[in-house]
């Protein structure tokens, strides 16, 4: 298969890096999704068979519907084990970064990370802004899943795919494509899940165990707020979606339970952005998307501390749901008159 790195400028300095590098530590995102879990998981087990000690670090522990993924028990998340993951950030010889471009995004990780010996950046998300010694930054790729595979491809080492792998890959790529049907999936998404089912990824499957392993309650608090919780704003054509404190009491609100929500407001007609606030004891954290040339990240990056892709990006903003929840109604008729349909 193709690869879309073999002719990255980085791609030399990556293999002389990884000749020299016995210790390895592999870190993602803060409320690691489908996608940093899956490549993690699928990169830190070639890793493994091409002869390095690799560990994966956590910023926290994934939800429940992740947990299944082959290797997600042998990660370290710093929620239960801040030192074991700090000491093996500090071991490394190299931390190789995936699906996160900026330290701060690592969570209670970001000091040890911007203190370990050497960066790789492997991402896909816009606007990098990390100190590394090679760096892979895709804008267009669906899923850093996919750019491990370019990545591997391109080193020569994609013979080490095997089931595990190609199964954890497969659900990095099909999470951040929202099951291969946002606009970032493109032939070469095809081939290269293709090839990870040559390998031994059986997409019935994983499909079933992500996204079919919902509890009662959170089917439940899904259709509350779809019928208390959900302003539709016609004449702009957005969802605005609030979830209370109140609310995720009401149905025994665990991590994981409102992923994806926001998606479902851009399946009504004449939708074209989708904004869920929740709220969240530390913080209100934003998710926003839109379809076609409606950015959302750097409405996010400029107001709420956020940013992420072109139609989907997520924030935060501390202090009262209410006023949070206003500020960004405030400031969407300039961003939607800027981006007309
Ligand atoms: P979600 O809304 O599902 O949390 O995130 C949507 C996308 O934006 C994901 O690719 C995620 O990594 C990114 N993202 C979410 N929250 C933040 C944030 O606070 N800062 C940045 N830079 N990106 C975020
Ligand atoms: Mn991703």
């Amino acid at each position: 298969m193709s690869s879309a790195l073999t002719e990255h400028p980085d791609l030399p300095r990556l293999r002389a890096l990884l000749a020299d590098a016995h210790r390895c530590a592999i870190v993602t995102h803060y409320n690691p999704d489908g996608d940093a879990m899956g490549s993690s998981l699928g990169l830190s087990r070639v890793l493994r068979r091409m002869g390095h000690a690799v560990q994966v670090v956590l910023p926290n522990a994934p939800p429940p519907f992740l947990r299944w993924l082959p290797g997600a028990e042998e990660c370290l998340a710093a929620d239960t084990a801040a030192e074991a993951c700090q000491r093996a950030l500090a071991e490394a010889d190299l931390v190789l970064c995936l699906d996160f471009n900026r330290p701060d995004r690592a969570g209670v990780l970001e000091k040890p990370l911007r203190e370990a010996r050497q960066r790789v950046l492997i991402d896909h998300h816009q606007r990098p802004d990390m100190d590394t010694v090679a760096a892979f930054s895709d804008t267009s790729a669906c899923a850093t899943s996919q750019m491990v595979v370019d990545l591997l491809e391109a080193l020569g080492q994609a013979h080490h795919i095997d089931e595990g792998t190609a199964t954890c890959l497969y659900t990095g790529i099909m999470t951040d494509s929202g099951s291969f049907r946002f606009s970032s999936t493109t032939p070469h998404t095809m081939r290269v899940a293709a090839l990870l089912m040559e390998r031994g990824a059986v997409p019935d499957r994983i499909h079933a165990a992500v996204m079919d392993d919902h509890s009662e309650q959170r089917m439940r608090l899904m259709g509350y707020m779809l019928a208390e919780r959900m302003t539709v704003l016609h004449d702009l054509g957005c969802v605005v979606l609030v979830l209370r404190r109140e609310d995720l009491q009401r149905f025994g609100f665990k991590p994981g339970d409102t992923e994806g929500f926001v998606n479902l407001g851009l399946s009504m007609r004449g939708i074209r952005l989708s904004a869920f606030f929740l709220e969240r004891p530390d913080r209100i954290k934003i998710s926003l998307r839109s379809k076609g040339a409606l950015p959302v990240d750097r409405l996010l990056a400029d107001h709420f501390e956020g940013g992420g892709h072109v139609n989907a990006a997520g924030g935060q903003c501390s202090g009262p749901i209410d006023a949070c929840v206003q500020r960004f109604m405030d400031l969407l008729p300039a961003h939607l008159r800027a981006h007309p349909a």
